[in-house]
């Protein structure tokens, strides 16, 4: 198969959903003591069965991480470029339909906000913008990549998917990491969600982890947006295009985010509730299912869960976050994408990880040797 698409048109949601739920202890257990775990094994552990397990889930999924990636965290955070989108989308505070003052950072505005953020101590920055082609397009990209990769090891972006040409002409300008997320697998609510704009075509946006592949990008970030429908269904599709994008684009490195839906101005109510034992049973199952996938865990999570969680699979998390253009110095009054739950300071976040016997690195060293 050449594209993830084919072999998602194979399945079913309603049936894969049923599956999940017919999930035995038995199951559970089988899938615990694998020695290799399949994407059925994944469908037990997200399951409501699996939830009678999180204890030795979390010991698990502890002992493995550490195993794989040593007792660190990788800490990065969000540079908001710009708010300008032309998309709707139900969930998002950015959204064309959301009538607010729009703006795009300059150059000279890049580099402030740069100076902050070098200021509290990062060395891995992510650029977001929203989706908005007349302005924020490969040029600009290109533009604020250069600015940028002098003074950052590691460079990310969360913008609108591209086609395989403009990552491959990205790249070399330092752009190391692609996230991509497709919110929902399920295609009629995506539907639903994204009624303007070129967000609303779901298969270019389930086919970009594959360009991104076929560009060479040295990472992605894969996942969906808890909230929208049934959270394990839906990650059961993700831990399938990640399943197939590791075998078939081997050379690059793959992550994981979870976030669930927040309050932003307008605001839409979550569908669907998942707990903060729902999540950390995903996180496990995630960890179990791949040891070698990072996972990572945004501000969008509260400080009590976010102590609890760091050993127990995650990798990389931000701190300090502003979700708005010009968050940091430039214009900190201006509209966010969503609120942020975590307000911490870096220095407090290092402290935690710190207190729980990690280290928070703050350079990406695989990058730099790279
Ligand atoms: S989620 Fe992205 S594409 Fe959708 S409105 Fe927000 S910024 Fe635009």
């Amino acid at each position: 198969m050449n594209n993830f698409i084919e072999i998602f048109e194979q399945y079913n949601w309603d049936e894969v959903k049923a599956r999940i739920y017919s999930k035995t202890n038995e199951d559970v257990e089988r899938a615990l003591n694998a020695s290799k775990r399949t994407v059925e094994d994944f469908m037990a552990l997200v399951s409501p069965a699996a939830a009678a397990y999180l204890e030795p889930m979390a010991q698990l999924s502890q002992q493995i991480t550490q195993k794989r990636f040593g007792k660190v965290v990788q800490m990065y955070i969000p540079l908001y470029l710009s708010n300008e989108c032309n998309n709707i989308c139900t969930y998002c505070g950015f959204s064309l339909d959301n009538k607010v003052k729009r703006r795009t950072l300059t150059p000279m505005e890049i580099m402030q906000e740069a100076a902050a953020i070098k200021e509290m101590g990062y060395d891995h920055v992510l650029l977001v913008t929203g989706e908005a082609n007349q302005t924020v397009h490969v040029d600009y990209f290109k533009k604020a990549l250069e600015l940028l990769k002098p003074h950052f090891s590691h460079i990310s972006m969360e913008v609108q998917p591209m086609d395989e040409e403009d990552y491959r002409e990205l790249i070399p300008y330092g752009l190391n990491t692609v996230l991509v997320y497709q919110e929902t697998y399920h295609k009629d609510d995506y539907r639903k969600h994204h009624p303007k704009g070129k967000k609303s075509n779901f298969n270019y946006r389930i086919e970009t982890p594959d360009r991104l592949g076929r560009a060479g990008i040295h990472k992605m970030g894969l996942g969906v947006l808890i909230g929208l429908e049934d959270w394990r269904t839906d990650s059961f599709f993700t831990a399938l295009h990640l399943n197939y994008l590791e075998k078939t684009y081997w050379k690059s490195k793959y992550s994981l985010s979870f976030p669930r839906l927040r309050p932003f101005s307008g605001g839409l109510e979550p569908k669907v509730e998942m707990s903060d034992r729902e999540l950390v049973q995903l996180i496990c199952a995630y960890r179990i299912f791949d040891e070698e996938v990072e996972i990572s865990l945004s501000t969008r999570e509260s400080e009590k869960f976010r102590n609890n969680v760091i050993k127990l699979g995650i990798t990389s998390i931000s701190a300090g976050s502003k979700t708005n253009p010009g968050g940091y110095v430039v214009e900190p009054e201006s509209l966010e994408q969503f609120e942020i739950s975590d307000d911490r300071s870096p220095e407090q976040i290092a402290e935690v990880i710190k207190q729980q016997g990690y280290e928070a690195v703050w350079k990406d060293w695989d990058r730099v040797l790279y």
